[in-house]
């Protein structure tokens, strides 16, 4: 990074860097993926109306969106939920990440989806969507999502299902964005009379929305929200 650059983030962090401790990491088995709870004091999450992501520095001048899940806005913690498959700052940092270490991010903003009253919500995405659609779960109360999240290793699937009491399905990913499961899983769905909900791989996101949009029961809305690349 030039220096040029290198000032200006610098600048960026001290206007704008906020802080958060973590509290505790659990790491799925195979270790690429982790739940971690965070407290973030001056994080107010009492006005949120939609899902929330946040740009954590992972790395110096290195910045990655993740998305708070399961807050709890009186004593403002959340959980973040982390994939790291791929190799990148963002996974190299979480594989590091310890209990009690300081979290620094900038900024908290909305992303494209809030819950909606109208239609049955149907979500579709990969293990990055995770938190996004628990995020999403929280929003909507009592209304149950429906829907599939794409997991390759298979014990990962078995987790998911352990771990969260939830309609949602873990199905095999078989492509680098899941792609050819959630046109499966989709396929006999009736679809006409709901809200679809697509994020993660945005070459993936964009193909199924067309695929979604060109059925003869094509769903009320569809609204997508890109993860990575
Ligand atoms: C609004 C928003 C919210 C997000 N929330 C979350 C979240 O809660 N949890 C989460 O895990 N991610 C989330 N992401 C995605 C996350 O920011 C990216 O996946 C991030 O690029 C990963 O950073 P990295 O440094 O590990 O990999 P990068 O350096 O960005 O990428 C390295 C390589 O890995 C590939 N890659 C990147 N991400 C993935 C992936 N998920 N699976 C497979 N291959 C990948 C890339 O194509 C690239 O080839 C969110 C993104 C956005 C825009």
């Amino acid at each position: 990074m030039n220096i040029i650059k290198q000032k200006a983030i610098n600048l960026l962090e001290t206007a704008l860097g906020k802080s958060g401790t973590v509290l505790a990491i659990r790491a799925w088995e195979p270790a690429t993926f982790f739940e971690v709870d965070v407290h973030f004091p001056e994080m107010d999450m009492s006005g949120w109306k939609r899902v929330q992501h946040i740009k954590v520095k992972v790395a110096p001048g290195v910045y990655r969106d993740y998305t708070p899940a399961g807050w709890d806005e009186d004593i403002r913690t959340c959980t973040l939920y982390i994939n790291a498959e791929q190799h990148g700052p963002g996974s190299h940092w979480i594989r590091s990440l310890r209990e009690g270490d300081s979290i620094t991010y900038v900024g908290v903003g909305p992303t494209a989806h809030g819950p909606s009253m109208a239609a049955e919500m149907v979500i579709l995405g990969d293990m990055s969507s995770i938190g996004h659609y628990l995020a999403l779960q929280q929003l909507a109360g009592p209304r149950k999502l429906t829907g599939a999240i794409t997991i390759e290793d298979e014990n990962h699937r078995e987790e998911f299902k352990e771990y969260f009491n939830w309609n949602i399905q873990p199905v095999r990913k078989t492509d680098m964005g899941g792609l050819t499961s959630m046109l499966k899983w989709t396929k006999d769905k009736p679809l006409a009379h709901s809200n679809v909900y697509i994020s993660g791989h945005i070459p993936t996101c964009i193909r199924l929305r067309k695929e979604l949009k060109k059925r003869e029961d094509s769903p009320r809305g569809i609204h997508v929200q890109g993860f990575w690349s």
